[in-house]
């Protein structure tokens, strides 16, 4: 249940080993939160609507089902501009170390760049011992331990910000240290739950170098390329099907879904692999959901320009800038004080958000009558956005919000990006904010979670022995012949197809 790309991509494995497999989706369309869209009306603009880029799907996935996916390297990694003065900005060119290190100089933070470099080089080892693991059963905690090494010290025993603080001294370099740690993830540098360092973990390792790539024909290919996988493979796809109950027993479950004029049908399946996420799971099983349930925290602003807005910030060009993960008010001290704020139930005063420009990597999402035109597209996504600041008056706050967050990124530019958007066939601006209430109401994630729930550790914790071949995919539900196979499952979240692929290895080895 549930046509996401996990639940895609487990349906192609378990196709391809000749079971027979139907998904059924709920929404008009495949893909869940990996979609392209045509945003606005009358423009020919294809968006990555919600997810954008992709950096945790395993080679293996992309290989062992034959996708026919291209992923871009982008060009710069990063650009902040420094929050008390716009006109100088960090500018981290991962292709050129001299000019990287000249601008840490620029904004005064010289001293940084071997911390900085320390920490790039110890994430690269991270990544290249644990992410390997992800296409196998879960490692055991000591094997992980084994595995971190000195790392298990910094991600597991303390939150996060001590180890920012001793990496790096300046306060702009610590919030894009930071940033990985917050993205989907609201939490301050000190929680105590650490979720911030999962949510970092997991920023980190993709691929096994941590590169967040663009991939090319946006993210609606990603999903194309599975639903290919599947369909060959002969697995039957239904969209505008909902599952509303299910009845799991010793030999089966029985299914009950009902399909776009509100006919009831019973299915009859061995197993159900669910890539929804476990809250919505909970429900179909009459289970009482856990409480306090997911809570996301983001704003997401999809933006389409005429024009890339100028910088104040003289030395750096926009193409430049853009190309790269722009960071506005992330500053380490921004980012607390945004969190404290939400935490208190205020929209924080100086949003912290990042933007991504797609078509400086990969054009062909914009139609012919828009590329080499200087049009580009826009992603934003701004932090510390809880559901709870939306739920009285979700249209309301979500103007609020969206003000705000505009306000705070006009404040590091030369010209307000109001004045760069293009028009939609109506004669509206090519701009559309959805809040945390609204990815609850448009792709089904409780709370707006981008990863169904907050998100776990890539292995079996606390010495835990797995009994069952889903324990040991991490992809159990208190039922035997019901699998998570979605972003809530145990490395789950992201882009990645690892929870499908995990769901279906459990369910073909078992
Ligand atoms: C705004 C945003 C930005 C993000 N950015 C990135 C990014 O850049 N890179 C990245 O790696 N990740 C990103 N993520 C996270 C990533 O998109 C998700 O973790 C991932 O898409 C989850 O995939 P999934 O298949 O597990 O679940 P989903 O994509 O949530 O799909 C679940 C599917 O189940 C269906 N469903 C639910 N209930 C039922 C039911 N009762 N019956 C039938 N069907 C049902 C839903 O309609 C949906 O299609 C982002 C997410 C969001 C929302």
């Amino acid at each position: 249940m549930g046509g996401g790309h996990n639940g895609l991509t487990a349906a192609a494995y378990l196709a391809r080993a000749g079971r027979s497999v139907l998904v059924l989706e709920a929404a008009d369309h495949l893909g869940g939160a990996t979609v392209s869209a045509r945003v606005f009306p009358g423009v020919d603009a294809r968006l990555s609507r919600y997810s954008y880029l992709v950096s945790l799907m395993p080679r293996a996935v992309r290989d062992e089902l034959g996708l026919d996916l291209r992923l871009r390297r982008r060009r710069v990694s990063s650009y902040t501009p420094l929050p008390q003065d716009p006109t100088r900005g960090l500018l981290v060119d991962t292709g050129d170390a001299a000019a990287t290190e000249a601008s840490f100089a620029r904004i005064g933070a010289a001293g940084d760049v071997a911390g900085w470099r320390e920490l790039g080089a110890r994430t690269g080892e991270l990544a290249r011992a644990l992410f390997p693991t992800v296409t196998g059963p879960l490692p055991t905690s000591d094997q992980a331990r084994a595995l971190l090494g000195p790392w298990w010290a910094d991600l597991v025993e303390a939150p996060l910000g001590d180890l920012v603080e001793r990496a790096v001294a300046d306060d702009l370099v610590r919030g894009v240290v930071l940033t990985d740690a917050l993205i989907g993830t609201f939490a301050s540098a000190r929680s105590a739950s650490l979720i911030q360092n999962r949510c970092y973990l997991y920023h980190v390792i993709g691929g096994g170098t941590g590169d967040w790539d663009v991939p090319v024909g946006g993210m609606g290919a990603v999903v194309e390329a599975l639903v290919g996988a599947a369909s060959a493979a002969g697995a039957e796809l239904a969209v505008r099907s909902r599952v509303t109950a299910l009845h799991p027993g010793a030999d089966g479950v029985e299914v009950v879904w009902s399909d776009d004029d509100g006919t009831e049908h019973r299915t009859a399946a061995a197993h159900v692999v669910a890539g929804c996420a476990p809250a919505v799971l909970d429900g179909l099983l009459g289970a009482t959901p856990a409480e306090p349930g997911p809570e996301g925290a983001q704003l997401k602003v999809n933006m389409l320009l005429t024009r890339l807005p100028r910088l104040r910030d003289p030395d750096v060009d926009p193409a430049d800038a853009f190309a790269g993960t722009f960071h506005v008010n992330e500053g380490y001290e921004q980012l607390e004080r945004a969190y404290r704020e939400a935490e208190a139930g205020e929209l924080p005063t100086t949003p912290p958000s990042e933007i991504y420009c797609h078509t400086l990597t990969d054009p062909t999402i914009l139609g012919p009558g828009l590329r080499g035109t200087g049009h580009h597209t826009l992603t934003l996504f701004g932090l510390h956005m809880p559901a709870r600041l939306f739920r009285e008056d979700p249209d309301g706050a979500r103007a609020r919000a969206l003000e705000a967050t505009l306000r705070s990124l006009d404040g590091v530019l030369a010209e307000p990006v109001e004045d760069c958007l293009a028009l939609d066939a109506d004669g509206r601006p090519c701009l559309e904010a959805r809040s945390p209430v609204d990815l609850e109401t448009d792709v089904g994630l409780p709370g707006g979670h981008i990863f169904h729930r907050d998100l776990a550790w890539p292995w079996l914790e606390d010495g835990a022995a797995a009994r069952t071949a889903a324990e040991r995919w991490g992809v159990a539900t208190t039922h035997e012949r019901v699998l998570l196979c979605g972003a809530g499952a145990r490395r789950g979240g992201g882009v990645s197809g690892i929870p499908g692929r995990s769901a279906a290895m459990a369910l073909l080895e078992g």
